[in-house]
């Protein structure tokens, strides 16, 4: 099993390869173009090892069968599949390459873009022997060296890929899965401070949320960086530049006040009424904590982000705990 597992490790890297060599092909020219055109340079294609998977599924196949490795092998490597029509061939086709590698550089997966529109928009590698999802983030091999003492969870390849290359080292991406205690464990091998930085939709922001606990179980400080208007860190590097990024790190919300922020969306708050409710739900918030210091701390944060006075805030907060016995 140990050696199957070396020889899956020998048909990634083999795969990767090609799928880089054909992006420099006359038919990788549109994959090529793709990432040109969303800013990605030559030097960063081959940092992260871009490549392109040709619409011909066969033409790997048959190459790695000349390297005589067997059926059953290559199906194992999770980059094929098989029918009656046309036997195996390699189920990223048509597609930009992003090889996933473990923390060792290695490569253990790979994910595959469609350039465009198209429906899987990315199609990753399924589970095999070597590729375990809730324990690997993308870009650790990278990550895992920065000097800033944090690290910055992100959802996608091309967050990583653009934070990376704006100076925040530290990226990594959970890769559209929910946050494990896995990949929690594997950030506490490195630091004890983690920034996460999900979209800014429903999911992302559902994601972030519920991924904080599980940051906090393995005894890291998590705190999250909000990305509107943009949808994800990508977006606001190509808008605002490694400047707009680092000031959101610089105003980066403990999972409370983030909370707060996201209760907002229930209520009217353009009206007196809706502010009033949302004002009183927010006192409710605060009555869970018990500790009278870390209350009045919150009390004391929330009255300055939502300019209201402390002491009316913590009256508020009296009556929410009496109505709430
Ligand atoms: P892009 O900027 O290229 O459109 P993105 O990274 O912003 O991509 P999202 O839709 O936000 O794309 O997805 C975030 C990550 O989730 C992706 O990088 C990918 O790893 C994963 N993902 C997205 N869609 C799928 C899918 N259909 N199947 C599996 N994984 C997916
Ligand atoms: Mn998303
Ligand atoms: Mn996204
Ligand atoms: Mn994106």
């Amino acid at each position: 099993k140990a050696n199957k597992k070396l020889q899956i490790l020998e048909i990634n890297k083999i795969a990767a390869n090609y799928f880089f060599w054909e992006l420099g092909e006359q038919s990788g020219e549109i994959a090529l173009t793709y990432l040109k055109k969303r800013g990605l340079s030559d030097e960063v294609i081959r940092r992260f090892g871009l490549g392109f998977a040709p619409k011909d599924g066969r033409k790997l196949y048959r190459y790695l069968k000349e390297k005589g490795y067997s059926d059953g092998l290559l199906m194992e490597s999770g980059l094929f599949s098989a029918d009656e029509r046309n036997g195996a061939y390699c189920k990223f086709w048509n597609r930009v390459m992003f090889p996933i590698m473990d923390a060792n550089s290695r490569v253990i997966g790979f994910g595959g873009r469609v350039m465009g529109e198209g429906e899987p928009k990315y199609l990753n590698s399924p589970e095999t022997l070597l590729f375990d999802k809730s324990r690997n983030l993308y870009g650790l091999n990278y990550a895992r060296k920065s000097k800033a003492g944090y690290l910055i969870v992100c959802e996608g390849y091309m967050d990583v890929i653009a934070l990376q290359k704006a100076g925040f080292t530290g990226a990594v991406a959970s890769l559209g899965t929910a946050f494990t205690s896995g990949q929690a464990s594997l950030l506490r091998r490195y630091v004890d401070q983690v920034y996460l930085t999900y979209d800014s939709d429903d999911a992302g922001t559902r994601a972030a949320l519920r991924a904080l606990p599980i940051i906090k179980e393995a005894g890291i400080s998590g705190k999250i960086i909000r990305m509107d208007p943009y949808k994800d860190p990508d977006e606001l590097i190509n808008k605002e530049g490694a400047e707009g990024f680092q000031k959101r790190i610089d105003e980066a919300e403990n999972g409370f006040m983030y909370s707060l922020k996201v209760l907002m969306r229930e209520y009217d708050m353009d009206s007196p009424e809706g502010k009033t409710k949302y004002m009183n739900a927010v006192a409710e918030r605060l009555t869970t904590f018990e500790e009278e210091i870390e209350r009045n701390n919150y009390i004391e944060a929330v009255a300055k982000a939502y300019h209201v006075e402390y002491e009316d805030l913590k009256q508020l907060v009296k009556k929410a705990a009496l109505r709430l016995g």
